[in-house]
């Protein structure tokens, strides 16, 4: 059987997971209810300090709000990494109030509106224009507020990120401006008043593969050398995305961290050696908080139908929806999945994992070996710490919400 790849991110005492230091069973009477989200500090801080040790000391890392938005934790990213990329108002207030300075906030995603854009000049963070007509607004807005907007173009590129789990530039996309229409837009630039900070490039997401991802890291600078040419003002800053997996399903390995690195440190010379005075940024969301954060819930019911072993709990597809896989996913796969307060014990068996909503998509864990489990126990979701209350239905069939620790 193809398995999960192996996680060692939290102790185990007394076969009990420990989190931050502290033992499930006790965090959960400390948070008072079930289900809930942790997401570990230590965890986060180690892997944004493994990122600086080994990608080339000139690269700017940024966090992407979108993969976890908890105030608390975005506060603690503030002090580790060097900029929040934000696509909505409402994040961008969530960074602003972490303290992070506007210039290294970077706005981007399709159909600002006319509200979002000038609250974004006021704020004076840097806007990643995703059209001809968002940069005309944005202008607008300048005139409006006498102030000059921030600017940065995103292109979609003609190459697309081979291995993504979700592509997101080449060919036809709501995403940036399309490669060939960009030396046009960067002259009406240049006429409006706007202050041209540089480009951003996005090829997409949860990529494992390293090769892949050095290549698109490769294009993406050649590509923004050549758009330079044609841009009004020099190139100040130039985010290349990101794009880190982590691994979630059986069969996937980590990232090898050391490859990407060595392939960066390469893509860094050549822009260093063309344009010396651009910032290079990368942006990551998934891979700074996946891994530090599981989702907890609690055995409700053991149910027996036709032979098979339905474990129900109080936890589902309402609060992560990525883990039930219907976030994105062709084929339904599990999440790495465990008993919290019985993580090896015996016996196990095979078991079903759903939640309480009344359809056959609300499932955690389809046929999955695990611990033999009592009402009261903790089903443990791991991988957990990026895309899951925040991309999840919450409001579908009016359970609570689940609570959030940071510890
Ligand atoms: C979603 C998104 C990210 C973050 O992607 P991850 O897979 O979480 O690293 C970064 N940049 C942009 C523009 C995005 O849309």
């Amino acid at each position: 059987m193809i398995s999960h790849a192996e996680l060692r991110q939290f102790p185990v005492l007394d076969d009990c997971l420990q989190l931050g230091g502290i033992t499930l069973t006790r965090l959960a009477e400390r948070v008072g209810r079930t289900p809930f989200y942790a997401y570990e500090r230590n965890h986060i801080q180690l892997r944004v300090g493994l990122l600086r040790r080994v990608l080339p000391s000139s690269v700017h890392v940024h966090y992407a709000i979108k993969a976890n938005p908890m105030p608390a934790l975005v506060q603690m990213m503030a002090s580790l990494v060097d900029g929040f990329d934000v696509a909505s108002a409402a994040e961008m207030k969530t960074a602003l109030d972490a303290g992070m300075p506007p210039a290294r906030v970077s706005f981007a995603g399709p159909g600002k509106s006319n509200a979002e854009l000038r609250s974004a000049v006021a704020a004076g963070v840097v806007l990643h224009l995703e059209s001809e007509d968002e940069m005309e607004r944005a202008a607008r807005s300048g005139e409006l507020l006498g102030i000059t907007p921030r600017v940065a173009v995103r292109v979609n590129p003609e190459f697309e990120l081979k291995y993504a789990g979700m592509k997101m530039a080449g060919g036809a996309r709501q995403f940036g401006v399309d490669a060939e229409r960009v030396p046009a837009m960067l002259r009406k630039l240049g006429r409006l008043a706007l202050d041209f900070q540089g480009f951003h490039l996005f090829c997409g997401a949860q990529n494992l593969s390293a090769k892949a991802i050095c290549e698109a890291q490769r294009l993406s600078v050649e590509l923004a050398l050549r758009l330079a040419q044609h841009a009004p003002a020099p190139l100040r800053l130039l985010n290349i995305g990101g794009g880190f997996g982590v691994p979630y399903f059986p069969g996937e390995r980590a990232l090898d961290l050391t490859a990407v690195a060595e392939g960066l440190h390469d893509t860094v010379q050549a822009l260093a050696a063309a344009s010396p005075e651009t910032q290079l940024i990368l942006e990551l969301g998934r891979y700074l908080v996946a891994e530090g954060g599981v989702y907890v819930c609690r055995v409700l019911e053991r149910k027996l139908s036709h032979g098979r072993v339905f474990v129900i709990t109080d936890g589902g597809l309402h609060h992560h929806l990525a883990a039930s896989g219907n976030f994105g996913q062709v084929i339904r796969k599990n999440y790495p999945v465990a008993v919290g307060n019985r993580m090896h014990a015996a016996p196990r068996e095979v078991v079903t994992v759903v939640g309480p909503l009344c359809t056959p998509l609300d499932m955690l864990a389809d046929s999955m070996e695990l611990a033999r489990v009592e009402p009261g126990d903790y089903v443990v979701v791991f991988q957990s710490g990026a895309y899951g209350l925040t991309a999840s239905p919450t409001a579908f069939l009016g359970h609570p919400p689940p609570l959030e620790v940071l510890v």
